[in-house]
């Protein structure tokens, strides 16, 4: 499987060159974790991939096929982006269920599988708490689940252990690898930690200004000579 590829991917906002000419991959069943400076166009590569903005230039690929003029739902992506994407009036269950719903399963399915979900991302038995109750983590933590459940083709994740305290994040990395590895679900993870890509990730790039500084297997990066 080809997994994903950016060839030659140019993103402007009005006079503002975002991504210059990005050639990037994630193949198959492989997670990129995409690193760099505040305003390196991390954030801009995902809502490219996603399909939330237009390339200038270039192409993204997913398996092969062209995905210029494929709106974001026909995509078949999951994404955990930063903030407000819990539906705040449905329950735990509710939230994981809606990612459940967009593959036709049935109930007693859908109970089995959201208690499995929930056990997978560390929040077992939490089913019917309220979305307004959870702290931060546990809210991203649903919010991943909830992408899971969908068993997206591509996972794209914004910054998915952010503003959890160090052991937490450590803890939740490490089970997010393996539970990616499990599932055999490609992705790209954007993130500001170095020790997460290398937890994280078969693949790492380095993005400033635009542009693809580095890309190397994680123990390869840095220690060339
Ligand atoms: P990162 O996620 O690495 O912080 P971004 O993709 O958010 O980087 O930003 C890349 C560049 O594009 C920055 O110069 C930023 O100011 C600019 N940019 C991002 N989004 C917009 C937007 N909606 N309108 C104008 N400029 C933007
Ligand atoms: P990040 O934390 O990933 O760097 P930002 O806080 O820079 O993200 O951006 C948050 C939102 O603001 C994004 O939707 C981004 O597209 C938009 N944005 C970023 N830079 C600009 C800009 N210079 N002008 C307008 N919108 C921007």
């Amino acid at each position: 499987d080809e997994g994903l590829r950016l060839e030659n991917v140019t993103v402007r906002y009005g006079s503002t060159t975002a991504l210059s000419g990005i050639d990037l991959s994630a193949p198959g069943g492989e997670v990129l974790a995409v690193l760099g400076p505040s305003g390196g166009g991390k954030s801009t590569l995902l809502r490219t991939v996603a399909g939330l903005e237009g390339a200038s230039r270039g192409a993204v690929r997913f398996g092969g096929e062209d995905l210029s003029g494929v709106p974001v739902h026909r995509r078949g992506f999951g994404m955990v982006f930063q903030d407000g994407q819990l539906f705040g009036h449905r329950d735990v269950a509710g939230n994981v269920e809606f990612g459940l719903r967009m593959r036709s399963v049935g109930r007693r399915e859908r109970s089995r599988e959201v208690a499995r979900l929930l056990e997978l991302v560390g929040l077992a038995g939490y089913q019917r708490r309220r979305v307004s109750e959870l702290s931060g983590g546990q809210a991203q933590r649903v919010a991943l689940a909830r992408a899971l459940a969908a068993r997206p083709r591509l996972l794209l994740l914004d910054e998915p252990l952010s503003g959890l305290d160090r052991m937490l994040r450590e803890r939740l990395a490490v089970d997010l690898a393996e539970l990616l590895a499990d599932s055999a679900t490609t992705a790209v993870v954007v993130t500001h930690d170095l020790d997460e890509a290398f937890t994280l990730a078969d693949r790492v790039a380095v993005l400033s200004e635009g542009r693809v500084l580095q890309e190397e297997r994680p123990r390869r990066l840095w220690t060339r000579p």
